[in-house]
Order: structure tokens, then C-alpha cells, then sequence
């Protein structure tokens, strides 16, 4: 299969053998064993190996999922979970233990933040943050130093780090590195065949693909699978069928859906660089983005997300007027189905003390699969408020 590109993998992972063309919806909590002799090899196998046994440790369509992620990450095996946090918190969990120290990069997803400071803390883990582009970053490791944990582009304004830079300090140390791959979706970017050992993803984004589904999954290699799966077990992590057959079948038009969402996105994202009322457009494949040769580099695509950063001397209220204008844009969380949506955001709450923080009122723009011009032109009225 490896030599197959990843848009025939995405037709053909995680589907049966013969039959069905797609895995169906398999529902239980028990699973019968034919005798005692059966039901306790069962049981002995199923640590080290992947075998049914009880519905809490998955099923037909649960690992047919694990699959199709674990092949298009390129790991050893994936682990699923309810939500994107909680796959984050569980990797934490996995391969952390009191008085170990895990060091993140700034621009995390605010919620993981979160995490480590209220949760983290109670259980004797340390963290602290850094900019991995600091030439000097590595003074920032610790002898308890075990995990750095990275989210490249980072949220909110695409920030890419060296991943492979970073693996290789952390290699012979023997540091896990650990990177939320939401952005890349496994499919534009890859963070396992950049050097990290373990990749997050919330599915919840553009693998499910249409605003119906939660879901997080980790993906790790293979010397340090063991240790996520122990932890997915003890917290008694699982995810439904019907989730799971949901964004597999999400994922049957991901590369086709990821094309459209970057094509309209950076044709909008051209457009907005040029309008008076924006000074910065944020969008790594934009050329003027000063993450843009990393991109080019490191990434296979681009997706719908876009930030802007208005002109500083504009009066927030009014911006925030000019945005109730807008008729395709839905004002709500989360980003990654087919429908556009803006969000004000705050990096401040993402980066670390005092990084520069852009001065001006700052929107994230999720261009969805609707026409570009359409969107241009619900922009334009936006704008339009704004210049008189
Ligand atoms: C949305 C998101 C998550 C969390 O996913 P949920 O499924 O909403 O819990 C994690 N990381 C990043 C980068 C995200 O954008």
C-alpha cells in the first residue's frame, strides 16, 4: 500500500476485505467467546495485540478507523478518543508521571494550556513554554524534561516550526516528541515523517469534515505505542461506532475537500492582503506569510484557515459591527466542515509572557466549500462598513 498516493489510500483504507464497501456500524458491549479456552487467550493477547474481546477496547468500525488514521499518520498503531482534548490529555497522561517536565511550544491550542495549568499541576507534572524559533530554545530543557510537545502550524496565526530541527535535539536525549497535527490533518502535513514519535489530531476538524461529529485520535511509533494504549485503556477511552464510521467516511473526501478549502482560501487571503482596512494577513502558503518557506518545505497543502489582523487604529466596536454584516460566515467555534465561519480570537492566551502580540483586532476567517466570489463578496460588505 505505501506506494500508493495518499488520495487512492483515502478510497481504499479501512474498508473490508470483500463485501460491503464500507465497514458497517458494528454495535456492542459483549462479545461472546465460543469456551473458557478462547475468551482467556483472548484476554492474553489482547495487550500487545488488537483483538476483540470487550466493546470499551473497540470494535470492526472502531479499528477500521485506528487504520485508515495509522496508515495516513505513517505510526504503528492509533488509539481514538471522544474528543481532541482528550487525546491530547491522554497523551499527556500516557507518558508523563509526577516530577516529569514537558515543554511546549507557544501557540498551543488554548484549551491544552489549560490543561497542564489546572490539571497537569495537580498530579506533580511540570511545564513550561517555548518559541521554538529561538536559536537558544534548547536551554529550555530540563534533566526531567521527557516529552516537548509541539503544534506547528501553531492555533490561531500558523506559526511552523523545524520539526526536525527539534527531533534531533530531542533524539539522543531521549525526549518523546509529541506534535498536534489538527492543522495537517495527516494528510498536508505529516509530523511523524518529520521526526515526532507521537501525532494528535482532533478528527473533530477536517477528517470528519462536516460539523457532525467529535473525535480526537494519537498516533505513535511503534516504541512507544505500548504506554498510549496502557493509558487509553486505564482511563476507560472510547469512542462510538457511529462517530467513527462518521469520519471515516469524512476522510473518503478529505484530499478533495482540503484542495477546495486551500484554493478559495488563499485566492480570499490574496484579496484581503491588498483591502486597506487589513494590515496582516496570516495563511502559510501566502508568499508574504513569514512562515511561508517552512510551508513550503514541510507541508504537502494548505487548508481553509484563515487570520487577519485590522488596521490598529480601528475601533473594535465597529469592526465588530461590520462583522454582523456578514451573511456565509457563521459565528461559532471549532473549524473544518464545509461551511465558512468567523471567530474573534485572542493570542494572547495562546503565547507565552510577553511574546509580540499583533496590535490589531484579530479575526479567524475558516473559508469553507462555498463559492470564493460568494465569500468575496460577503467580505466586501464587511469591509465596505468599515471605509466610511
Ligand atoms: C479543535 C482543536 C483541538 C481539540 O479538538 P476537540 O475535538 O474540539 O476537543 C485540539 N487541537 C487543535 C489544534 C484544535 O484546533
Amino acid at each position: 500500500m505505501a506506494e500508493d498516493a495518499l488520495a487512492t489510500l483515502l478510497a481504499r483504507l479501512g474498508r473490508p476485505s470483500h463485501g460491503w464497501a464500507n465497514t458497517p456500524i458494528v454495535k456492542g458491549s459483549t462479545y461472546l467467546f465460543e469456551d473458557l479456552a478462547q475468551w482467556r487467550a483472548a484476554r492474553e493477547q489482547r495487550d500487545a495485540q488488537r483483538v476483540l474481546s470487550y466493546g470499551a477496547r473497540g470494535n470492526e468500525t472502531v479499528f477500521a478507523l485506528e487504520d485508515a488514521i495509522t496508515a495516513l499518520e505513517g505510526g504503528y498503531r492509533s488509539k481514538l478518543f471522544p474528543t481532541g482534548l482528550a487525546a491530547i490529555a491522554a497523551a499527556f497522561l500516557a507518558y508523563l508521571k509526577a516530577g516529569d517536565h514537558v515543554l511546549i511550544s507557544q501557540g498551543v491550542y488554548q484549551p491544552a494550556r489549560q490543561l497542564c495549568e489546572s490539571q497537569l499541576s495537580n498530579y506533580g507534572m511540570r511545564f513550561s513554554f517555548f518559541d521554538p524559533r529561538d536559536p537558544e530554545w534548547r536551554k529550555a530543557l530540563m534533566p526531567e524534561t521527557r516529552m516537548v510537545y509541539v503544534e506547528s502550524p501553531s492555533s490561531l496565526l500558523y506559526d511552523m516550526f523545524d520539526l526536525p530541527a527539534i527531533a534531533e535535539v530531542c533524539r539522543p536525549r531521549g525526549i518523546l516528541l509529541c506534535a498536534d497535527n489538527t492543522w495537517g490533518s495527516s494528510l498536508i502535513y505529516r509530523p511523524l515523517e518529520l521526526g515526532c514519535d507521537v501525532s494528535v489530531m482532533a478528527a473533530t476538524k477536517y477528517l470528519g469534515g462536516h460539523s457532525d461529529v467529535m473525535m480526537g485520535s494519537v498516533t505513535a511509533r511503534q516504541a512507544c505505542f505500548a504506554e498510549l494504549e496502557k493509558a487509553s485503556v486505564n482511563l476507560g477511552q472510547t469512542v462510538s461506532a457511529e462517530d467513527a464510521f462518521l469520519v471515516l467516511r469524512g476522510m473518503r473526501t478529505l484530499d478533495l475537500r482540503l484542495r477546495r478549502h486551500a484554493d478559495s482560501a488563499l485566492e480570499i487571503a490574496a484579496w484581503l492582503a491588498s483591502q486597506p482596512a487589513i494590515r496582516t494577513v496570516f495563511h502559510p502558503a501566502l508568499e508574504s506569510d513569514p512562515n511561508h518557506s517552512l510551508w513550503r518545505r514541510d507541508a504537502h497543502g494548505s487548508n481553509g484557515l484563515v487570520t487577519v489582523e485590522f488596521d490598529p487604529g480601528l475601533d473594535h466596536g465597529r469592526i465588530e459591527q461590520a462583522i454582523g454584516a456578514l451573511r456565509l460566515f457563521g459565528i461559532g467555534a471549532s473549524w473544518g466542515g464545509y461551511e465558512s465561519l468567523v471567530l474573534p480570537v485572542d493570542v494572547r492566551r495562546t503565547r507565552y509572557r510577553d511574546a509580540a502580540v499583533p496590535p490589531g483586532y484579530l479575526l479567524r476567517l475558516h473559508i469553507g466549500l462555498e463559492d470564493p466570489q460568494d465569500l468575496k463578496n460577503d467580505l466586501s460588505k464587511l469591509l465596505g462598513a468599515l471605509a466610511h
